[in-house]
């Protein structure tokens, strides 16, 4: 495959936030991709942008000739894009590009040969399989993390839980099956919070989840009524200043070992499952006190690790996690992500591979995900933009069976 030539434009994500389109004109075809954009995010995260969105269009099409040269056949090939981009743009542009590029090598690959169509009668979801790109032997369909409630700074009302994003784990391996029961569970606490919110109002937040005003306990409350394992993503650093960790619902602050101390006891009172960013980004050391406690919880890195090698490996050494967050466009090259996952995999470290805030109808997700083979995939329930991406997983697992 050939890139004939490349250009971008400016789309609105969920949050009516600009975010980048990138799109590449090719021998095969015509192939855009979009990134998300994130609003809690890890302060070691590469740039979204070079300068500005505008200037890395801009940068786009001034290298736009540069892609003529090379082919594209193959996920290694991605570097060719890396090398002549070599820090230009931002982590949202390269990721787009490299996306779009996957389209359309896997369009080659799988779309259009008379063999394959014979092989398989569903060719227009061949086309579609940038995971066999990845891994052909994939097989494990990642279990779905779904958000249900939200608090943090993905949420708007005046009085919220500290905590960003409540989250329903069902233990199934079918995702269908899983979409339907988080659906069914978040139409539950909604009806649980009409009882206990007085305040309540179906408003809904950045990920489609409840907004509420009661705290985090409370909400815990309602999500234990369920029997569906769940967990939550904390993203403490939002809340972390000057050493002390400031809660607002109900106003007060926890130093780091009374953080560690309140943990453990919703840990061991709620049984939690999952637990994301319980300390600042810095703090390696009080995740591994804290998974050394729980090793049966995932103690999962998001912040702390924003998908880089370098601040996986530290994690890795002092033993901070158990699961960590894959977001592709935290780091923007996929070759990077890949080596996030293979290092995951031979440390034993379960792979959470995740959308952000601000996302759009891109569903590339989904392929990365099964093509990594991970363990969990954590995304809203509902939404456009969120259901884009899991109905892929299920488009996937309807192929493997
Ligand atoms: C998160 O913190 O896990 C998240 C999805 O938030 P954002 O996309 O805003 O970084
Ligand atoms: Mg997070």
């Amino acid at each position: 495959m050939k890139i004939e030539a490349v250009s971008a434009k400016p789309i609105l994500d969920s949050r009516k936030e600009k975010t980048i389109l990138v799109s590449i004109k090719t021998n095969v075809g015509s192939f855009s991709a979009s990134s998300p954009t994130g609003k809690s995010t890890g302060k070691f995260e590469a740039k979204p942008y070079k300068k500005s969105l505008d200037e890395d269009i801009k940068t786009l099409k001034k290298f736009s000739d540069y892609f003529s040269g090379e082919i594209f056949e193959k996920f290694d090939d991605l570097r060719r894009i890396e090398d002549i981009l070599d820090r230009h743009v931002g982590a949202n542009t390269l990721f787009a590009l490299e996306s779009a590029t996957l389209k359309a090598m896997a369009s080659e690959k799988f779309g259009n040969s008379s063999r394959e169509r014979q092989k398989n009668c569903h060719s227009e979801e061949r086309k579609k399989d940038i995971w066999r790109l990845i891994n052909p032997d994939a097989k494990y369909l990642p279990r779905l993390a779904g958000n249900c409630v939200g608090g943090g700074k993905h949420s708007y009302s005046k009085k919220k839980p500290d905590f960003q994003e409540f989250l329903l784990i069902p233990k199934t391996s079918s995702v269908k099956e899983a979409l339907e029961i988080n659906r069914k569970a978040k139409n539950e606490v909604k009806f649980f919070l009409k009882r206990n919110d007085k305040t309540f109002s179906e408003k809904r937040n950045d990920e489609d989840a409840w907004e509420t005003s009661l705290n985090e306990k409370e909400v815990f409350d309602a999500l234990k009524e369920l029997n569906i394992p769940f967990g939550t993503d904390i993203a403490s650093s939002g809340f972390y200043k000057r050493k002390k960790y400031h809660y607002e619902n109900p106003m007060l602050t926890r130093e780091k070992d009374e953080q560690m101390e309140y943990l453990s006891n919703l840990i061991r009172n709620f049984n939690l499952f999952y637990i994301e960013d319980p300390f600042d980004e810095e703090d390696f050391e009080s995740f591994a006190k804290l998974l050394k406690k729980f090793p049966d919880s995932l103690i999962v890195g998001d912040d702390l690790t924003t998908t880089n090698p370098k601040r996986f490996e530290k994690a890795i050494k002092m033993k901070s996690i158990n699961a960590i967050i894959v977001k592709p466009n935290q780091i923007g090259s996929l070759i990077k992500v890949r080596e996030v996952c293979e290092l995951a995999k031979k440390n034993d470290i379960k792979i959470v591979f995740s959308h952000r805030s601000g996302e759009t109808e891109e569903e590339i997700l989904g392929d990365l995900a099964f093509g990594f083979q991970a363990d969990f995939f954590k995304c809203g329930i509902t939404g456009i933009e969120r259901e884009m991406k899991i109905k892929r997983l299920i488009e996937i697992e309807r192929g493997m069976r």
